[in-house]
């Protein structure tokens, strides 16, 4: 077993608390929450618990920091685009301790928070300082007047107080997702993180200090969802959220923006299809099958949930994929054997587990999993359900497990109808060797992402976020910006 280093020990016995204003500083209520490892079900932290009153305050904060002769204003956009990468040079020079806690926190495998969050967290904080000198305006014609009678112009302007809510299963990335732009963009931010997952965010907001973001720029509150992640979404001094979670609260966060009519980006649920066509290289394709959903225990939203598989090459996918799920070692995820850790919680666990039961209740057929393993800990064995039907809840609803539907197709007409028959549209897999098939594929299927012969490959420059009811706008790559940008036109008479 990996052992917690003294460092680590000292954070988790006291760990860092609300971030406002630049300062740790106490919940006012001076009450506190526990954070537990789901490895062990060990309460690892206790953290300062937000409610309306440090929201009020953290807000104000973020308010100060954006007003018009800042320090965070007058940096000039080259020394904030530094700042910001020195947030990605310090997380790597960070990352055994972050990855540490990111696992225990979250029931990521060490290795994987190491070589996968830690990694793309940097990735996103690199990328997003070079914008930090490029978000620019244009010059255009005056098209109703002859044109040397007016100047126009834009200016991009950043829209103020950002607010960020986030979810468990990716707490530094999701973090990351939020700050990154909110910096690029000369805005300031509260973040929120999941009650689950406190600890990595804290750290990360302690990095982002010693970075030399200005006092007050990045707000860091660690509490409950329906206390501090209301009021924060509720706030009239916030102009935008940006949220990740469930598309339930998701709905809640639009009818909490429309007091002030703040701007709203959405990053929710999915039920993502991977389709394996016949003259897929199986070789790629199974094990590209089994990543997409059992990575981090089938707990992305972009999980690739349905798999649909041609029937001439069904059975070998299936029982290919069903190969990899009983060879994964479930276990603690700070023992180097494992290569699978638990669920976030019990309520997670108990929610996965009725999932399964209710496939099986409806006639699929466990091909593998679906049990859990004795002993502490939050785990469950990956699941393989075979003959499932469209109607199916495993089917049709988010799991957010490492469980797969398998479904078996012939015509690739009615695979697109089924693969879109969901309200959901975050993310989608092609395996094929044909080059007109898998460009034919991505166009025709609802998703913000599809992945051809990959899936999962997550990059700061490429945008992400969903068609439908997995959301509103994108994460990352130059898209994400106009979320965080107002455009001012200038026009300009001259005499
Ligand atoms: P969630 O409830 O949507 O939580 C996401 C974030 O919103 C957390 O920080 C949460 O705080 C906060 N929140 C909860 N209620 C709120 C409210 N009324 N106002 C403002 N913020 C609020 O997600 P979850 O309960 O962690 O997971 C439930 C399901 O959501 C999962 O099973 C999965 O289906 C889906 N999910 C999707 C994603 C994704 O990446 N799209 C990620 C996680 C979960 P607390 O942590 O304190 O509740
Ligand atoms: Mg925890």
């Amino acid at each position: 077993m990996t052992t917690i280093n003294d460092a680590t020990q000292a954070f988790l016995a006291a760990p860092p608390g609300l971030l406002i204003d630049g300062e740790s500083i106490p919940a006012l209520s001076g009450e506190t929450f526990e954070s537990v490892d789901p490895s062990t079900e060990e309460v690892i932290a206790h953290l300062q618990r937000a409610r309306a009153e440090d929201v009020d305050a953290a807000v104000r904060s973020a308010r100060r920091a954006f007003e018009p002769g800042s320090a965070w204003r007058r940096m000039t956009p080259a020394d904030r685009g530094r700042v910001i990468h020195r947030i990605g040079d310090l997380i790597l020079e960070n990352a055994d301790e972050l990855a540490m806690l990111e696992a225990i926190d979250s029931g990521k495998v060490l290795s994987v928070a190491r070589s996968s969050d830690v990694v793309l967290t940097a990735n996103m904080f690199h990328y997003m300082a070079g914008w930090a000198t490029k978000t620019e305006g244009h010059t255009m014609p005056f098209t109703m007047s002859s044109p040397d009678e007016y100047v126009a112009y834009t200016r991009s302007e950043p829209v103020g107080v950002v607010a960020g809510i986030i979810p468990w299963n990716f707490p530094l990335v999701m973090a990351s997702w939020k700050i990154g732009p909110a910096l690029a963009t000369g805005c300031t931010i509260v973040l929120k993180p999941a009650e689950q997952t406190p600890l990595s965010a804290l750290r990360l907001g302690q990095l982002v200090v010693e970075a030399g973001v200005p006092a007050g720029v990045v707000n860091i509150l660690t509490g409950y969802g329906h206390e501090a992640g209301a009021a924060l979404a509720a706030h009239p001094g916030v102009d935008k959220i940006a949220f990740t979670g469930s598309t339930e609260v998701g709905r809640l966060i639009v009818g909490a923006a429309v007091g002030n009519l703040k701007r709203v980006s959405l990053e929710l649920g999915g039920k993502s299809p991977n389709i394996v066509f016949d003259d897929a290289d199986l070789d790629i394709a199974i094990p590209g099958a089994a990543q997409a959903i059992f990575f981090h225990q089938g707990q992305c939203c972009n999980a690739g949930s349905r798999l649909f598989v041609h029937r001439k090459v069904y059975d070998e996918v299936i029982e290919g994929v069903a190969e990899i799920a009983r060879g994964f070692q479930v276990g603690p995820v700070l023992d180097p054997e494992s290569t699978m850790g638990p669920l976030i919680s019990s309520e997670q666990l108990e929610r996965v587990c009725g999932y399964v039961r209710s496939g099986q209740d409806e006639g699929a057929t466990a091909l593998t999993g679906g049990n859990r393993p004795q002993g502490k800990g939050y785990f469950l064995e990956p699941t393989v359900l075979a003959d499932t039907t469209g109607d199916m809840k495993v089917v049709r609803e988010e799991i957010f497990g490492p469980v797969v539907v398998a479904i078996p197709f012939e015509d690739p007409d009615e695979l697109v109808r089924q693969a879109n028959d969901t309200p959901f549209g975050l993310a989608a897999g092609v395996f094929t060797r044909d080059l007109n098939r898998a460009h034919r594929t991505a166009q025709l299927i609802q998703a913000g992402t599809v992945w051809v012969n990959t899936y999962g490959a997550f990059d700061a420059a490429i945008p992400f976020g969903g068609f439908k009811q997995s959301g509103w706008g994108r994460e990352m790559g130059r898209e994400v910006l106009d979320h965080y940008i107002e455009t001012k036109s200038v026009v300009i008479r001259l005499s």
